[in-house]
């Protein structure tokens, strides 16, 4: 299938993927669960073997070739990610495991030292679990207050009832870009602004946006920005904290270490500048080389073909999924990433998974790590299929052949 997008050739991208030529008891792979991770292609595969094969050393302290050569490749990474999401200065790029890391990095240096009573941070009602339980285990500490932000039925962002929240006590907010259990694509930059009049800082948990759209930190102005590698095609273990330069520097270190000192002692250490003040201990080299490789195999794509080819299939995917009896949709907002969340009257989320799987449908089903938005749907879980940029409508048409399949062993 070649997409509506002229020059998009959607065949030949999957190609660039060599999971696609394997079969799952003997059917074609259907993979509709990028949003929890995405498949990797070749030149990401080929540039972590490589860099295996023909390059490794450690970095940052060897004074030798291989050293200095890979110290060097894995410092213009993070100027690729930097260019990337159009940061400032690659000071402002601190490599991290992943999300997850990012987010309690930024709670235990700012939060720590920012957060105490009286204070106020929000969070949405969407967040994925790295995005509240980070916050609770400082609260509990520093017994500021969380609030949250609403969202209607529909799962649409309530921005009117989030600014009524918003107060010279809110220090932080704290909100998805894109919300991988329901799909729902955050007001993120008029979040961020109205934050910013009452002078409190965004953190933008942006895991499920980067793979997306193009994502720019000048423009979107917000002050932490956090992704996942293994969300953007790229390696797991690896992803990224963007921070703006001025905060980053008054922040006290995260993990103490190697690499992020200047001088130690036994009485007295002094840190390292950035980025490397927040990278302590050897980092995921080769990740952070493998996720480069990554961005740069997406922007060679084109995010507004990318964009446009996702939204077909979501377009084409939410029309024939009104096809299949006693189907509900979770999260139908206005404006929607590529993530079809449903429940169906006949069978949980996991016999509709147990299903799917035996012809070779990867769906998630489950709480997606969101329990708080499974609680407001009145659901204990979802089935979800999630798009990335080489699914097609055969992927489609196979789930939904699936699901009239569940509901012809079910009824
Ligand atoms: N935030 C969102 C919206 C996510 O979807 C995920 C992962 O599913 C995370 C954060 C955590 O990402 P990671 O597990 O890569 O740290």
């Amino acid at each position: 299938m070649t997409s509506n997008v002229s020059n998009y050739n959607v065949d030949e991208i999957r190609r660039d993927f060599p999971i696609f030529e394997q079969e799952v008891y003997g059917k074609p792979l259907t993979f509709l669960d990028s949003a929890a991770s995405a498949q990797k292609p070749q030149c990401v595969i080929d540039a972590i073997s490589d860099c295996y094969s023909n390059e490794y050393a450690n970095i940052h302290r060897g004074g030798y070739f291989l050293s200095q050569a890979l110290t060097a490749k894995y410092e213009a990474s993070r100027e690729t990610v930097q260019k990337h999401i159009n940061a400032r200065s690659s000071k402002e790029i601190i490599f991290v495991r992943g999300a997850t890391e990012a987010i309690n990095l930024v709670a235990q240096t700012w939060g720590r030292s920012n957060l105490g009573a009286g204070d106020e941070i929000i969070l949405s009602q969407m967040e994925h679990h790295s995005n509240i339980v980070p916050w609770q285990m400082l609260r509990g500490e520093k017994s500021f207050d969380i609030k949250v932000s609403p969202i209607d039925e529909r799962g649409n962002f309530l921005l009117e009832d989030y600014e009524k929240l918003l107060s010279e006590k809110t220090k932080l907010v704290a909100i998805t870009h894109v919300s991988n259990a329901i799909g729902t694509i955050t007001p993120i930059k008029e979040i961020i602004k109205l934050a910013h009049k009452v002078g409190a800082l965004v953190l933008v948990d942006g895991c499920q946006a980067l793979p997306h759209m193009e994502i720019d930190m000048q423009d979107l102005d917000a002050d932490f920005y956090v992704f996942s590698g293994h969300k953007m095609y790229g390696p797991t273990g690896v992803g990224a904290l963007y921070g703006r330069e001025e905060l980053l520097e008054k922040m006290p270190p995260y993990q103490g270490g190697g690499d992020m000192i200047r001088s130690v002692t036994f009485d007295e250490t002094t840190f390292n500048d950035l980025p490397h003040k927040f990278e302590a201990g050897t980092p995921h080299i080769v990740g952070g080389i493998g996720f480069a490789a990554a961005l740069d195999y997406v922007a060679a794509l084109g995010f507004d073909n990318i964009h446009d080819h996702e939204k077909t299939l979501l377009d084409y995917g939410l029309e024939k999924i009104k096809e299949v009896d006693g189907i509900e949709l979770r999260g139908q907002a206005e404006k929607q990433a590529g993530i079809l969340s449903f429940t169906m009257e006949t069978a949980h989320p996991h016999d509709i998974g147990t299903i799917l799987d035996q012809d070779g449908i990867a769906i998630r089903t489950g709480h997606h790590c969101a329990q708080p938005v499974m609680d407001f749907m009145d659901v204990p879980a979802t089935a979800r299929a999630s798009f990335g940029l080489y699914n097609n409508t055969d992927d489609i048409d196979r789930l939904i052949d699936g699901l009239h399949k569940v509901n012809r062993i079910f009824a």
